[in-house]
């Protein structure tokens, strides 16, 4: 039996002086009727608890973590980092280091613009396409999650899916209104929106591989179809890849999928761990945002040396060796694989969906392509699943409605024991079937 004593204890010190307990709704394990362990450290594939308790991490600070925690030459490199100062507030050599790094990645960002999380990359992004296009309807799809700016925070996944809230009290009816929501993958959707109203979109933001209502790949032609309506009616395509950059593939979706956006938002694993993100696209976009352009967008915070240092390491790790993204890819595969078979041995309906290093095991019988789908999984199996898992030292997303995530230091063994438990968990919940 999992002890978490500590945890619980310092669960109810948090409440009095943080919403829930917490600096993020997901954390709080509200989902899964139970106390979130405390967390004091972690390495490698694991994470350690205040009591004393180890797991196998999953989550992975919810993807940023592709080399695994503490990865001793980002770390050396922060050390190094550090005396130096840890804000300046003006340029510095750091910044075009990495802005040449990602772009040796991601060839579409031409141009791009640090800021310090994932919110803040999507929300400037649909400034700056409303900004360039003059138009101030945008488009999302239900179920995609894109940060919590006002504008984004309709219909969305992750958290909100999570609560069981479609749209958040405090965004004004008058922002939530320019934005549109329909189907994700739904091709015929999205043709008959644009052939309606097209003229009047500012952009389309998306996905590319959606995560946050579990790991759910796009249809073939899906995103094709975005790319050919919004040239048409001259609408931005925004490929929101705070996700699946670097984990769809070394280049993210657009690599993958060979898909050109006009502007792509990064984040979690462009920041190695640290509060980092990006938006950037075609010069011809990008060079309208200030000062260059009259588009405003700054930050006090925005490419932090110690951030910036922690991304370039971690990228700089990446390009050295791109083996890295096949092996964590054939890792992830080895353990979808896994779960497939022990769960048809045990006669338990799941679909293990997976692109690249992320992967979910959605508790159902037919693929998940949507929200509705993902909606209609079994959730009685999943906290089974849950709560199995977490007692014996397995630390997976506390929601049917997130991405799991795989790392570089996860090795077979991680994976042999994984699996064995994975494969009891299958067991109990059949019992119960
Ligand atoms: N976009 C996507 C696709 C995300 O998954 C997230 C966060 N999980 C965000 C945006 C928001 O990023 P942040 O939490 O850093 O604000």
């Amino acid at each position: 039996m999992l002890q978490l004593g500590k945890s619980q204890k310092a669960f109810d010190d948090a409440k009095r002086y943080l919403p829930g307990g917490v600096n993020s709704p997901v954390r709080s394990y509200r989902s899964v009727g139970s106390t979130p362990p405390f967390i004091s450290s972690a390495s490698g594939s694991r994470i350690y608890d205040i009591d004393n308790n180890e797991y196998i991490d999953f989550v992975l600070s919810w993807g940023p973590m592709i080399l695994g925690h503490a990865n001793p030459e980002v770390i050396a490199s922060l050390q190094e980092a550090i005396p130096r100062g840890t804000s300046f507030g003006a340029p510095t050599l750091l910044e075009t280091e990495l802005a040449k790094k990602i772009q040796a990645f991601m060839p579409n960002m031409e141009m791009l613009r640090m800021v310090s999380s994932g919110t803040e990359a999507t929300m400037s992004a649909l400034r700056v396409a409303r900004g360039y296009t003059g138009r101030d309807s945008i488009v999302k799809f239900i179920g995609n999650y894109h940060g919590h700016s006002d504008s984004l925070l309709v219909k969305a996944g992750s958290g909100l899916a999570t609560f069981g809230v479609p749209d958040s009290p405090g965004v004004p009816k008058g922002v939530a209104e320019n934005t549109i929501t329909i189907p994700y993958n739904d091709i015929e959707a999205v043709k008959s929106l644009f052939a309606e109203k097209g003229d009047e979109i500012a952009a389309i933001i998306v996905e590319p591989v959606a995560g946050n209502m579990g790991c759910v790949p796009p249809v073939p032609g899906f995103l094709e179809t975005l790319r050919e309506v919004t040239k048409e009616h001259d609408a931005v395509l925004i490929f929101d890849e705070v996700m699946c950059g670097f984990r769809a593939s070394s280049g993210g979706a657009q690599k993958l999928y060979k898909i050109k956006p006009d502007l792509t938002c990064l984040g979690k694993i462009v920041g190695g761990g640290m509060p980092m993100a990006v938006f950037g696209g075609s010069a011809k976009i990008m060079s309208q945002v200030a000062p260059s352009g009259p588009i405003y967008q700054a930050g006090t915070l925005s490419g932090n040396p110690i951030a910036v240092t922690a991304g370039l390491a971690t990228l700089s790790i990446l390009q050295r060796d791109p083996t890295i993204f096949k092996s964590v890819e054939d890792t992830t595969e080895r353990l979808c694989e896994g779960y497939r078979k022990l769960a048809a041995e045990h006669g338990v309906p799941v679909q293990v969906q997976r692109v690249g290093s992320m992967f979910t095991i959605f508790f159902t019988d037919k693929p998940v392509l949507n929200f509705d789908d993902a909606c209609a999984c079994n959730n009685d199996h999943f906290q089974t699943f849950f709560h199995y898992n977490l007692e014996r030292g397995i630390y997976y997303a506390p929601s049917s409605y997130e991405s799991n995530f795989m790392s570089f230091a996860h090795k077979a063994a991680d994976i042999d024991t994984t699996l064995e438990i994975a494969g009891e968990a299958f067991r109990e919940i059949a019992k119960n079937m």
